[in-house]
């Protein structure tokens, strides 16, 4: 068995899994919940769902983790408008942390 075919028998079987299971969630879904997930705002069950999704699924637990360290780090270089960016912050995340601030509509700091 190549890896290829691995992947693409895993793929498949993700999608089954995906679509048969009534608790299941898509990615897309996971990702409209995950701010509530990160925030604590999902009921109990619904935590479940994310968490089952983020067992079977690489792609959301990585993109939560990144999700995560964009967050982690906004809150450093932003929580504290006196403090100097860390040196060791690249532009394009910067970047990603500034464009995630400007589509939240519902920020809770006004004002930049
Ligand atoms: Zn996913």
């Amino acid at each position: 068995m190549t890896a290829d075919y691995g992947r693409r028998l895993w793929r498949f079987t993700k999608g089954a899994m995906l679509r048969n299971l009534p608790l299941m969630i898509t990615c897309r879904q996971f990702d409209d919940f995950m701010l509530d997930y990160i925030e604590g705002n999902l009921p109990a069950r619904q935590r479940r769902v994310f968490e089952l999704h983020l067992r079977v699924c690489r792609e959301c637990r990585d993109y939560l983790a990144a999700y995560k360290e964009t967050m982690t780090l906004g809150k450093r270089v932003f929580g504290d408008p006196e403090s100097a960016l860390p040196e060791d912050v690249p532009d394009d995340l910067i970047t990603a942390v500034l464009e995630a601030r400007r589509s939240r509509p519902d920020s809770r700091e006004p004002g930049l």
